[in-house]
């Protein structure tokens, strides 16, 4: 018996050490979402946001943002929570549940309480159920946009609330949308970027009608509403992450970014931003997605100064 409470109080200390740094994200949360990511609790069936939800995209954890499902492994298993036949690999870790009979799913960056998982009901070949709360999860949405006049254009300068919001104003810029690219590692959170040595940039996918902007317009624009030559980030926020560069998809804006640059530099600018192939773009989580147009303010560190 007394290795027993042992145990349990070994489990108590680990998950809330685990929790420990979440901290200030915690406090953030709502008494139902804590009820069910601290306490461990059950939402009502059929009761969460994400039980018949379709749209593409990564579900993350509420707590750390870290990437957990990929929606092409939901599936719908008709019992009112959303259920998922594969996880992100790594992101989840299976504990022994207190009922002495279930499996408990937790997030393995942070220890959050997801659900529990099933095996061998036979909903799909994978043979596994992922049975989660709605409020354990946020949705970072990929727009499925389906137009062949949309072109995508990606660009990194500093803070991307503050690129998102100048970009998006252009006519013909259908959607602007934060994230992240150039480094190594797959699916990354805002977290991992900030903390850990990835690679990635800030940056920014825009969706635009090339019948209404060209992809020279935007990239003049861009250039023009953070500082190109600022060479350890982007106004006072120092770093990797906020270091300018133009991801270009082709030998066609390759050249146009070029012919920008040498322009500039015939004006006197020494400019530090980078041209670099385009890689996989990562939406950031949804709370990053058009920042100051929820928040009702203007950015920090972003302003436009013609130069061209
Ligand atoms: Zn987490």
């Amino acid at each position: 018996m007394k290795n027993f409470i042992i145990f349990i109080l070994i489990i108590i200390t680990m998950n809330a050490s685990d929790l420990k740094p979440w901290g200030s994200k915690i406090e953030k949360l709502s008494q139902e979402e804590k009820n069910i990511v601290i306490n461990k609790g059950t939402e009502r069936p059929f009761s969460g946001k994400y039980t018949n939800e379709k749209s593409r995209g990564i579900y993350t954890c509420k707590i750390c943002d870290a990437p957990l499902y990929d929606s092409s492994d939901k599936f719908d298993s008709g019992s009112g929570w959303p259920s998922f036949d594969d996880a992100i690999e790594g992101a989840i870790k299976r504990v022994p549940d207190s009922d002495g009979r279930r499996v408990e799913i937790v997030c393995a960056n942070c220890g959050a309480h997801l659900g529990h998982v099933f095996e061998g009901e036979g909903f799909t070949s994978k043979n596994t159920r992922h049975c989660v709360n709605s409020l354990s999860l946020n949705l970072k949405k990929k727009p499925d946009i389906k137009d062949e006049n949309l072109s995508y254009a990606y660009f990194a300068g500093g803070c991307f609330w503050g690129v998102e919001y100048y970009l998006e104003k252009l006519n013909g810029v259908r959607e602007v949308i934060s994230g992240f690219m150039g480094g190594h590692v797959k699916n990354p959170s805002y977290y991992d970027v900030v903390r850990s040595n990835t690679g990635h940039l800030e940056a920014v996918e825009v969706i635009y009608d090339k019948n209404k902007i060209s992809y020279e317009e935007i990239a003049k624009t861009f250039f023009e509403i953070h500082d190109p030559t600022q060479t350890n980030g982007q106004g006072p926020d120092i770093g990797e992450q906020y270091l300018s560069a133009v991801f270009v998809n082709n030998q066609q804006e390759r050249e146009i970014a070029s012919k920008l640059i040498a322009k500039l530099e015939a004006n006197g600018y020494k400019v530090a931003t980078k041209i670099v192939e385009k890689s996989e773009f990562y939406p950031a989580d949804e709370s990053h997605q058009n920042y100051y147009g929820k928040k009702g303010s203007t950015p920090y560190c972003h302003g436009y100064i013609k130069r061209f």
